[in-house]
């Protein structure tokens, strides 16, 4: 539950993916909060909801482990919950994606169940982007949901972590719109953030045992980072992240959007850390990726409103291909919003002219051709 009074956040390391080690890193995590018992009834229905951007393998640090999700998926059913896993990927099928990132195998060592997020139900949005949002219909079959986020850079947010992942809750095609509506970074994270707000996950975990670095948040580099992070509060967890991994607060849009809207959480100094040092976990030369790093996120993500038009879509950098890695697939012209990629023969052609720079090309290219 998303708390008014000052949120807590907690920090722990887990130096690998190993169960015994991370079981007790996760218990050690959840203590400060009561532990799991004091999060999950017995009989209640606990939708885990991970980062399951792509149809990816756990190595490539695009997905939330399979491991996080295993203990977890573990610990509710331990307290008397019955769990669901689910999310609605960027771009492949959700049983596809569900088998790459291991969650298929987690569901059948811990009995969990898939939860397909295909329908839409429209809710009432309390923040001020949209009156509605279609968030999944499923999410109303369950009592409550833990948000199982992976620590990456993003093209578009500067970092990806408890806040943005709760956006794979819109379901489908509806996310390609909101990207076509909402093109400039701080408008889109406004809109995430009201998304967070409607979605109300209860409880908030970031899987920083390795993180993505550099071109995130689906061909950057893995890097072994040994922490995880918890709190009842999504905007302070990314809050708290960010400053560990290097980022000033205006290059995550989704923090400058809470604080934009003064959500409580959005500023370190409000945060309950629980006696914990920021200083002592934080994550030196982190490669906040070629975005989140330049001077030019800064100015857009702080005085969007100065910007005509055409500069401000000019100044953010563009989507090239590198014919060399190119495969034709054709992923990028599906999922692009505006649907201007064209293709003669199989290379693809970006209209830039046209361009919105919303990325998403580039985020679901799984080979890596697109780059800014
Ligand atoms: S750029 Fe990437 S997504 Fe687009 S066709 Fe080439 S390989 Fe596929
Ligand atoms: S070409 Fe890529 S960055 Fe440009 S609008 Fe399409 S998906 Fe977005």
């Amino acid at each position: 539950m998303m708390q008014s009074v000052k949120p807590r956040v907690y920090i722990t390391r887990c130096s690998r993916y190993h169960y015994d080690e991370m079981r007790l890193s996760l218990i050690k995590l959840l203590d400060p909060f009561g532990g799991i018992n004091a999060l999950v009834s017995s009989g209640q229905k606990v939708l885990l909801k991970p980062n399951l951007l792509a149809a990816a393998s756990p190595a490539e640090a695009v997905t939330t482990h399979p491991l996080v999700v295993k203990i977890m998926a573990d610990l509710v059913t331990e307290a008397g919950g019955k769990v669901y896993i689910g999310d609605s990927p960027g771009s492949d099928s959700q049983d596809k994606a569900h088998q790459a990132a291991g969650y298929r195998q987690v569901m059948d060592e811990t009995g969990a169940e898939m939860l397909l997020l295909n329908e839409v139900k429209e809710k009432k949005s309390h923040g001020n982007r949209v009156r509605v949002i279609p968030l999944a219909a499923e999410l109303d079959r369950v009592d409550l949901i833990i948000n199982l986020a992976k620590l990456k850079t993003h093209s578009l947010t500067g970092m990806t972590a408890a806040v943005k992942n709760v956006y794979g809750c819109v379901p489908g095609n509806h996310k390609k719109r909101f990207h076509m509506e909402h093109p400039l970074p701080l408008d889109f994270s406004k809109l995430v953030v009201d998304i967070c707000l409607a979605v109300k996950p209860a409880f908030s975990i970031i899987d920083a045992v390795v993180s993505m670095e550099g071109v995130g948040p689906r061909r950057g580099k893995p890097r072994q980072t040994g922490l995880l992070l918890a709190s009842e509060n999504p905007f302070a967890l990314d809050t708290v992240a960010a400053e560990i991994f290097g980022f000033m607060a205006e290059q995550v849009s989704t923090i400058a959007a809470a604080r934009a809207l003064n959500l409580t959480g959005s500023v370190l100094e409000d945060i309950n850390l629980e006696g914990l040092l920021v200083d002592d976990y934080r994550i030196k030369d982190f490669d906040r990726g070629v975005v989140a790093a330049g001077k030019v996120s800064k100015l857009i993500t702080n005085f969007p409103l100065a910007w005509l038009r055409n500069m401000r879509y000019a100044r953010r950098p563009y989507p090239v291909l590198d014919r060399d890695l190119c495969t034709g697939c054709g992923v990028c012209a599906e999922n692009c919003p505006l649907q201007i990629i064209s293709f003669e023969g199989l290379i693809p052609d970006i209209d830039h002219h046209e361009c919105i720079r919303c990325y998403c090309c580039q985020e679901l290219c799984a080979e890596g051709a697109i780059k800014l």
